[in-house]
């Protein structure tokens, strides 16, 4: 291969390339060990969060709730400022047995604003203090899209479920600018030791702000030449009029300077439902749920998902986040500036509902649509995403953390039905992976593992979960590598042709062997060597 001003020149045998060297040339010389990739995009990571996660409490490792609470109480002692916000991520109502109280953080952190993300943050757990200013009493309705966890009386107990997480989110002061622009500067080089030379942000996890500050963020860190990756960055809905006035469209640059065309505007992001985890992801049968599991109680499951869904009929299927006339008419005003549209559809329900709204925009935005997740769809769905050109988001290292919720939340549909990626290649689909860090790890290796062989080292039943739906170790790579480029619309990017930019990783050639095994060498691979606009941005 022989690179040139930031692209692939040619590709091919060394008497190829040789005609293309010159006096300055640097030579690279691989031994017969070592295999040239395409650098990884991830396809839904948020920025900002995955940044920020390292200064968060992480309960991800708590398997139980008093765990939890003793790593609440150690950074309790460690904010010496008494106003300071306690936040963090990694609760699980599955995990813990039940659902958290605001009365349980009264002895780990007392009298301290806490706010605290569940694992697969579609649910915001809070302290006394954080309600009690937030005005939250019995007479607080749940609003539209949301659901606020209650006592038997009636008083918000401590636990916020989609929509309703934004009262607690409005509170919350954001970081500094200087704070943001310094914790993803470091993320990108953190990225590209695993081979991720480009991600496309999702949004803020908590977005009730204008735009996103990891807009402001990376436009600045482009224009300084300090962005080592590429990032597309998407707005939420409430920076829709914002991005319009400001010109952004989709897959324009967000700045100017040395590293300009790093930093691109993305999609608008919409929500169908909620999550599988949380009991509000929007099916067309009711959940299955059921006692028996691990000791979960029925609370875990139905109660929440009867209790979110009581405004959407009560039929146990799930909870509408965005109506359908409403992500419509968003999707509508998006394409028309240019800004191309993102559904987060879990659900079969949901799915539905987001190829119905995104398939009439197609064509008329440089990125693809697309919706985000795919969790569970129908045979019927899966066939619509290609004839219409809507690419699918999808994070195979879901499957690694909620395969026991899907065998319990959708039943003997699980197996069929869900992380369908065989399903959505045959049909012709244009595929994304991505980890939606930080709700998983930002490592892209296991998803890309999981995806070859539906199965986990991690896994106490060492069964494989829809084998039927596990696809090639090409396959995956291409849906990690290619796939993103294809859905931002570029078209010089995820092959290592010529005239292709010279985004590239050198792996070891023995992680990439078939069959790929759970726990074997493909899932933790590390790159030697990564290469951004044919400049080595990595070496190990
Ligand atoms: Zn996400």
């Amino acid at each position: 291969m022989a690179i040139g001003g930031g692209r692939v020149l040619a590709a091919g045998t060394l008497a190829d390339i040789e005609g293309l060297t010159g006096r300055g040339t640097r030579r690279l010389i691989l031994g017969p060990d070592r295999v040239v990739l395409p650098g990884l995009t991830d396809a839904h990571l948020h920025l900002a969060d995955t940044a920020l996660a390292s200064r968060r409490v992480d309960l991800e490792a708590a398997a139980t709730l008093n765990d939890g609470l003793a790593l609440v109480a150690a950074a309790h002692g460690r904010l010496a400022d008494l106003d300071a916000w306690l936040e963090g991520s990694g609760w699980d109502p599955w995990r813990w047995g039940r659902w958290p109280t605001a009365a349980d953080l009264r002895a780990a952190a007392p009298d301290r604003r806490v706010a605290l993300w569940s694992h697969d943050h579609h649910a915001l757990w809070a302290s006394e203090r954080t309600l009690r200013e937030m005005g939250a009493t019995g007479d607080t309705v749940d609003p539209p899209g949301g659901a606020i966890r209650r006592a038997p009386d009636g008083t918000p107990d401590g636990c916020f479920q989609e929509t309703a997480t934004e009262r607690v989110v409005r509170l919350i002061s954001p970081p500094t600018p200087q704070l943001l622009d310094e914790a993803i500067e470091a993320l990108a080089r953190e990225l590209l030791g695993l081979g991720v030379v480009a991600v496309h942000d999702p949004g803020e996890l908590a977005a009730d702000r204008t735009l996103s500050g990891a807009i402001r963020a990376c436009r600045m860190l482009a224009e300084r030449g300090r962005l080592a990756i590429r990032v597309h960055v998407s707005v939420r809905a409430a920076g829709l009029g914002a991005a319009i006035e400001a010109g952004l469209r989709t897959g324009a640059s967000l700045g100017t300077g040395e590293h300009a065309d790093r930093a691109r505007m993305g999609w608008l992001k919409l929500f169908a439902d909620g999550s599988l985890g949380s009991g509000t992801a929007a099916l067309i049968e009711p959940y299955e749920g059921g006692p028996g599991y691990r000791g979960v109680t029925d609370d875990v499951m139905r109660g929440a998902a009867d209790r979110s869904s009581a405004r959407n009929g009560g039929d146990g299927r799930g909870v509408v986040v965005t109506p359908r006339a409403e992500l419509r008419r968003l999707v509508e005003r998006a394409a028309n500036a240019g800004i191309a549209g993102q559904i987060h559809a879990i659900g079969d329900a949901a799915l539905g509902v987001a190829l119905d709204v995104l398939g009439p925009v197609c064509g008329r935005t440089v990125a693809m649509p697309r919706v985000e997740h795919v969790q569970f769809a129908t045979r019927r769905d899966l066939g619509r995403f290609g004839p219409a050109g809507i690419a699918a988001s999808v994070q195979p290292i879901h499957l690694r953390s909620d395969v026991d919720k899907a065998r319990v939340a959708w039943g003997v549909r699980a197996e069929a039905n869900a992380f369908p990626l065989r399903g959505l290649l045959d049909a012709g689909t244009v595929v994304a992976f991505g980890t939606d860090a930080p709700v998983e790890p930002i490592d892209p290796w296991p998803g890309i593992e999981i995806a070859a062989t539906r199965l986990s080292s991690q896994w106490v039943d060492r069964r494989p979960f829809g084998a039927a739906e596990a696809i090639s170790l090409e396959q995956a790579i291409r849906a990690a590598a290619l796939g993103p480029a294809v859905v931002a619309g570029e078209h010089d990017r995820g092959r290592l042709n010529g005239g292709h930019r010279a985004d590239f990783i050198v792996v070891p050639a023995n992680a990439l062997i078939e069959p790929v095994e759970a726990g074997g060498p493909l899932g933790s691979v590390r790159p030697d060597l990564v290469a951004v606009d044919g400049e080595i941005a990595f070496e190990a």
